[in-house]
């Protein structure tokens, strides 16, 4: 009833990608089975398969690479992941904002499966090839702002951050670059740097990249009752003077909605004001949108809810479907001044990884994903506040489309409630639903569901998610 030419996730548009080659036709396009987009469970959870793949894990893979919960993934397609077990679970984390136009989307399929039969790589710096081109070309046409732009295509976000920063130290000859309180910008050495949390991703990780500096966030549920956006921009604007100065400044980076720090949305008014002082004072914005960017929060980026338009811009995650695709896409009187050959890497922008995101950006426009975001949004919105209203322990619901959060607290207190989070995720994945945790406390329970899924199985899963509250809080 939900199969891939049903109506049931939306994504079935034959539709070739933009500009992407036509499917060969001596190829044999093989597609997945169908899945049925329902939650189903026949194991107790982790299953005896699952167990025995964990077994063998912990013998081979090195713990500091961790998982949620242990259920080893055989098949997915739009929003339902089965498992070794044959167990059927909803996916409301869409492997972090990765899978928004659901799994398997049949265009992806057909983009990547045509793809890699013509050639998996050349290295776009020996010899190139125009799906990256047609990737740069629609980041410039759909990033915030009207202006010219260029992009350059990488393999991870934190690749992506690191080289926005390189390229705005070249232009700018200033060292100095300001992150946020709370921030997540990756793992690698400056984005360590960049990153606010100690644990798990900083610690006895340092010496950290010199010249980072962090300043306030906006955070209204922690932050001064009534303080506006405005007064909390005035305060990050007046420890950026102080601890940096302009004149060392070569940029501010920041997530408008913060991912892994807990989902915090500035209060209106904050991003304007920090960008407004950036355009004054010569220091370029950087908009991380790797977790928000591509329709997640109701518009194709988080900037362009208030108008805001950065010099450049990182996205990552949802570009490519699933597949490894990153990019910095900018000003192009900035990104023209880096040197020819100053920029790239062996990966970089690879043809699969670029025909997926063809693929992956033709399926968000084609069903109009942002409205769909939306439109989940609002649900889990609702949902959300009905919960807190039932559960004192909800200290506050907050999010953007189909970027919701509720931060957990000990009743009657603002005292983050770790624990909690930890326990609902935990009840909800026993239960076949696939939920995450973030925040700077960890006490943040967030949902990043595919903008494919379906009315019924949101609901289905948000049914658990109400269930594991009432059980565990
Ligand atoms: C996930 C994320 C990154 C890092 O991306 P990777 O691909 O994991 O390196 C950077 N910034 C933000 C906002 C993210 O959510």
């Amino acid at each position: 009833m939900t199969g891939r030419s049903g109506p049931n996730h939306g994504v079935d548009g034959p539709d070739p990608p933009l500009s992407a080659p036509k499917p060969s036709t001596t190829l044999t396009v093989v597609n997945p089975a169908r899945i049925n987009q329902t939650r189903r469970i026949v194991t107790e959870l982790p299953g005896p398969r699952s167990k025995e793949l964990d077994a063998r894990r912990t013998e081979a893979v090195a713990p500091g690479v961790s998982s949620v919960f242990p259920l080893y993934i055989d098949r997915a397609e739009g929003a339902i992941l089965v498992d070794v077990d044959g167990n059927s679970l909803i996916d409301l984390g869409s492997g972090i904002a990765v899978v928004s136009v659901g799994h398997a989307a049949p265009a992806v399929v057909h983009a990547v499966q045509d793809q890699i039969a013509k050639f998996a790589h050349t290295c776009f710096m020996v010899s190139p090839y125009e799906q990256y081109v047609a990737v740069c070309e629609a980041l410039n046409e759909r990033t915030p702002g009207d202006h010219a732009k260029r992009s350059a295509l990488f393999n991870s976000g934190a690749e992506a951050v690191e080289n926005a920063v390189k390229i705005v130290r070249h232009v700018t000859g200033r060292d100095g670059v300001i992150a946020f309180d709370h921030a997540y910008h990756g793992r690698t050495n400056l984005t360590m740097a960049l990153t606010a949390k100690n644990m798990p991703y900083r610690h006895r990780f340092g010496p950290f990249a010199p010249e980072v500096y962090r300043v306030a966030m906006s955070y209204p549920y922690r932050d001064p009752e009534g303080m506006t956006g405005a007064e909390a921009a005035a305060r990050a604007i007046e420890q950026m003077e102080r601890q940096v100065g302009v004149a060392n400044a070569g940029c501010v980076v920041i997530e408008p909605i913060q991912g892994e720090g807990g989902f915090i949305v500035p209060a209106p008014g904050f991003l304007p004001a920090i960008a407004a002082w950036c355009t004054a004072n010569g220091v370029l914005l950087i908009a991380d949108e790797i977790q928000t960017g591509f329709c997640r929060t109701g518009d194709w980026f988080a900037c362009d809810h208030e108008g805001v338009v950065p010099d450049l811009i990182t996205t990552a995650k949802a570009m490519a479907g699933g597949m490894p695709l990153a990019a910095v896409t900018g000003r192009a009187e900035l990104m023209d001044q880096v040197h020819v050959g100053g920029l790239g890497g062996t990966y970089g922008g690879n043809p699969v990884a670029c025909a997926a995101a063809l693929a992956s950006i033709q399926t968000m426009v084609d069903h109009d994903l942002a409205f769909a975001a939306t439109k989940i949004g609002a649900t889990i919105n609702e949902r959300f506040s009905a919960m807190q209203a039932r559960h004192p322990g909800i200290g506050d619901v907050r999010g953007r489309g189909a970027m919701m959060a509720m931060e957990l607290v000990q009743p009657g207190t603002m005292e983050p409630d770790a624990d909690a989070a930890k326990r609902i995720v935990a009840a909800c994945h026993r239960a076949g639903v696939v939920t995450l945790s973030c925040g700077s406390y960890g006490n943040v329970l967030r949902l990043l569901p595919p903008l494919v899924i379906e009315p019924e199985l949101l609901d289905d899963g948000l049914g658990v998610l109400a269930d594991a509250l009432t059980a565990e809080l």
